[in-house]
């Protein structure tokens, strides 16, 4: 594969020209020392981490995988390396509690970070991620105790964690899980249970690994309501801030699977293992949603980078290629054909690319500050103000989580797509790129799991339509602005047209939903994809206005820069966003258009 380069143009841009950050960042109680320059200087330092180190460790790492050897697991050459690195860099603790090792940053640093990292090599950027969202957890949830003995390890990164949810009976329906926590007289439990598809389960990357485990203690009522949340560490610590004796935790299997080869995903088996319960008996599940929201923006970020990078090495791939001659006319004449550059269809599939690249990035960006109010709330322990914030991040999530994995999937098809026969060809790395992000749809939540938790959940039942009644007021409201300027004027339609029919489709679907009780599950897929193109469409407008006051008053870009926002914008608005319109018709359709097939009537010969 030809290269990465960390997209700090674009990030330059949505910094400081479209979001304001750095306003945003004096706004906040943790907020202080991210002044420009400290942002600057770590996003720089970031992305040479990504090119320099991360990104030639991506091909390598698919072609060797992980193995599993002697009953632990090695990760391929270089990665320990790596993570070396990352580990003296303070990359882990960035926007961690300084009592527990870490530099105190917002979120949202850590979140810009994980974009590049995860761009660059999404399988080793799971070790970290899954990390992250572990210490967020025992961060939120944890006692003293289990914090210093926990966290400071895992801030420093020395320790790494995990997510077990899975069992072989159930993925979704966590309801199902069976694994028991018997309870001893020193308050502690014992674990036993097999948990399934563990991402960083095993490895050979950091001194010990802390398990995050769903459970049942013996008298847990059935279902949801009686799930318990347990730290399971592979060592059991030795009370001096190390590793000690071996807990009863181990590898039942490494998985063999269609890409992230390089990220371990094992079957883990927990024999009667030590294991310390976080919050209260019975409210894992509640505990368990900081993880999964965490680990649901982190998985967004799947639909953002493998976009990114795929769309870099397509437009590379683009200027050099020659087929025939462009429509209108010869455009180089001095070569034997013109470039792929000059084909109408070719542009569509570039365009298409760079428009969820970037869309996606600014939907990630602008999430990212009500994700950094809401750590404040947490630091300043206002509950007022993390109710908000969690309402306005729980709304979103679904939507980043959902849209943008299935959208930056289609973007890495159509990267392969540019290439030809070649984009199925290893050597080009197009087709590893396909293979790496398919899982972003699945884990962390289906796309189906998040249309019903956006549509069924956040907005019909927790708020009866008054979580999509604010985030439109917020795009009618930036609309407006912007239609005494011709170029935006008719995007800036558009968005209001939109705010309008997104609350009459959700009042419509809240009205037939009463009666048809299958219409919540039937129309949630195309409202989530339809809630995702307004959304981008937002963003789009929101950096097409700033691209065109940067050309008006001098902006740190390029006149180019902004200039190909606005034709990214353009191209977003006439030939992306038509496909909510078919989401929309699509979602009013009664639910028997699904529902009326018998089961038997599916097939006749099988
Ligand atoms: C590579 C990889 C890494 C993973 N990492 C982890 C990890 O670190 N930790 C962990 O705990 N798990 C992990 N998982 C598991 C993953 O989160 C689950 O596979 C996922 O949540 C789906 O669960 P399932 O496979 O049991 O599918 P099922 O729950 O059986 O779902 C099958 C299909 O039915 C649909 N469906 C199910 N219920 C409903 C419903 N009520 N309404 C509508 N549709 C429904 C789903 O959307 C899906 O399309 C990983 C999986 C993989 C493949």
């Amino acid at each position: 594969m030809a290269s990465y380069k960390a997209p700090l143009t674009d990030v330059n841009f949505l910094l400081n020209e479209v979001f304001d950050y750095p306003s945003h960042y004096q706004s906040l109680s943790n907020g202080a020392e991210a002044t420009p320059d400290m942002v600057d200087a770590i996003l720089g330092e970031c992305a040479k981490f990504c090119e320099n180190t991360l990104f030639p460790l991506y091909q390598s790492g698919d072609q060797e995988g992980c193995k599993l050897v002697d009953g632990e697991v090695k990760t391929p050459a270089g990665y320990k390396e790596a993570y070396e690195e990352y580990v003296a860099g303070g990359w882990q603790g960035l926007s961690s509690l300084e009592e527990y090792g870490g530099q105190n940053l917002p979120a949202s640093l850590g979140l810009m970070k994980q974009e590049m990292m995860g761009t660059a090599n999404w399988p080793f950027s799971m070790y970290p991620g899954l990390s992250m969202g572990a210490m967020n957890t025992l961060q939120l949830h944890g006692d003293e105790d289990q914090r210093q003995t926990y966290l400071t390890p895992m801030t420093e990164g020395r320790w790494t964690g995990t997510m077990c949810l899975t069992e072989p009976q159930c993925g979704t329906d966590l309801g199902q899980v069976r694994t028991k926590a018997v309870p001893q007289e020193d308050g502690s439990y014992r674990i036993t249970g097999t948990k399934i598809f563990i991402s960083s389960g095993d490895h050979d990357l950091a001194e010990n690994i802390v398990h995050i485990v769903l459970a049942r203690t013996p008298e847990a009522p059935k279902g949801t309501k009686g799930i318990s949340l347990f730290i399971v560490p592979k060592y059991l610590p030795d009370g001096k801030g190390n590793a000690g004796e071996a807990n009863g935790v181990s590898v039942g299997a490494l998985e063999e699977k269609m890409g992230i080869k390089a990220s371990a995903t094992c079957t883990m088996n927990f024999d009667d293992a030590n294991g310390y319960m976080v919050g209260e008996e019975n409210k894992g599940m509640e505990c368990m949603f900081t993880f999964m929201n965490t680990a649901r923006i982190g998985t967004a970020i799947q639909g953002v980078g493998p976009a990114e990078l795929s769309y870099q090495n397509a437009l590379a791939y683009a200027k050099e290629r020659r087929s025939m001659r462009a429509l209108s006319g010869k455009k180089e004449p001095e070569q034997v054909a013109d470039s792929l550059m000059y084909h109408a269809d070719v542009r569509r599939m570039l365009l298409t690319q760079k428009a969820v690249a970037e869309g996606g990035r600014a939907m990630l960006y602008d999430a990212a500050q009500y994700a950094d109010h809401m750590v404040c709330g947490h630091l300043e322990e206002d509950t007022k103000k993390i109710q908000k914030y969690d309402d306005k991040l729980g709304f979103l999530t679904p939507i980043l989580k959902g849209f943008l994995t299935e959208k930056g999937y289609e973007a890495t098809n159509l990267g392969m797509q540019v290439f030809g026969g070649h984009g199925y060809i290893k050597e080009h790395g197009m087709e590893q790129i396909v293979r790496d992000t398919r899982i972003a749809t699945l884990y962390e939540g289906t796309t189906g799991i998040q249309a019903l938790d956006l549509l069924g959940r956040k907005v019909l039942m927790m708020t009866q339509g008054g979580a999509v009644r604010d985030f439109t007021l917020r795009m009618s409201n930036e609309a407006r602005k912007h239609l005494t300027d011709s170029t935006l004027r008719p995007w800036a339609w558009q968005i209001l047209k939109l705010a309008t029919q997104w609350n009459w489709l959700t009042f419509r679907l809240m009205v037939i939903a009463r009666k048809d009780r299958d219409m919540v599950s039937a129309a949630a897929h195309d409202f989530l994809m339809y809630s995702g193109y307004v959304y981008m469409a937002f963003m789009w407008l929101r950096m097409a206005a700033a691209a065109r006051q940067g050309l008006a008053e001098g902006g740190d870009q390029s006149e180019d820069f902004y200039n190909a926002k606005l034709a990214t914008a353009e191209f977003y608005f006439e030939r992306m966003l038509p496909q909510a319109q078919g989401h929309a018709d699509s979602m009013l359709s009664p639910s028997d258009t699904l529902m009326q097939l018998g089961n038997e009537a599916f097939a006749f010969d099988y």
